[in-house]
């Protein structure tokens, strides 16, 4: 039977808030690497998104004892042809910090001009269980770098993505807002969908040979 409890493979606190409302109500205990520092870390050093989400979800699957959720997500500008990619979190270097990715991002882009400031959100998300991949879930948004910081919500490139639809930044909407249209909401509303399934017909497989015994000891004694 399933283990009713789903790890997420990560430490950044800004992605556990989003993804356990995403997850919420599906009766699962939702923990994050904070829990396990014995897990150790995985080194990221895969060249796409998948491969990175892919192989942080078997790493930690392999230790824990339940559903693993790994997710490698990025911002990709198309004037910079698809940087910074995989490598979003470390942009400005050692000791990179959101405010040093930003600023970085910002110097690249100073002379690139407003209809060529497009970019967007990718996320890929990596369910596993016992040290096999269950399912791989996708989601990406796009926007429009601007050239100052706006706002003080989310995380990472949020203040500099712009998001025209509703005329503001990441990090200008509420985290309700965001995850109805991030890249990140739309691959985790995915693994929702297949999670209450799973769940549900883990629970049933479980259920049924308990049933099928006590309906065949009938059969016998009759
Ligand atoms: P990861 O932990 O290697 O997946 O790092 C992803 C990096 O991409 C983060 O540290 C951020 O810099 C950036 N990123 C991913 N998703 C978002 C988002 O929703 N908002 C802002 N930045 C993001």
């Amino acid at each position: 039977m399933t283990e009713r409890r789903l790890l997420l493979a990560t430490t950044n606190q800004g992605k556990v808030r989003e993804i356990k409302k995403l997850l919420r109500g599906l009766g699962l205990r939702i923990e994050s690497l904070k829990d396990y520092p014995e897990y150790g870390s995985f080194e990221e050093t895969g060249n796409t998104f998948e491969e990175n989400s892919r192989g942080k979800s078997l790493f930690y699957s392999q230790k824990y004892p339940g559903l693993v959720l790994a997710e490698d997500s990025g911002l990709e500008v198309e004037a910079l042809g698809g940087k910074p990619g995989v490598y979003s979190a470390r942009f400005s270097g050692p000791g990179a910090t959101d405010e040093k990715n930003i600023k970085r991002l910002l110097s690249l882009l100073v002379d690139v001009p407003e209809n060529q400031r497009k970019a967007r959100f990718v996320c890929v998300a990596t369910l596993s269980q016992g040290g096999k991949v269950l399912k791989i879930f996708k989601g990406k948004v796009q926007g429009v770098i601007i050239r100052e910081p706006r706002g003080a919500n989310g995380f990472g490139y949020d203040p500099v993505f712009f998001y025209p639809p509703l005329k503001k930044t990441f990090a200008q909407l509420r985290a309700s807002e965001k995850n109805l249209v991030s890249h990140r909401g739309q691959a985790l509303r995915k693994v929702r969908k297949f999670l209450e399934e799973y769940l549900r017909k883990n629970f049933i497989q479980a259920a049924r040979p308990r049933k099928n015994k006590s309906r065949q000891k009938r059969v016998n004694s009759c």
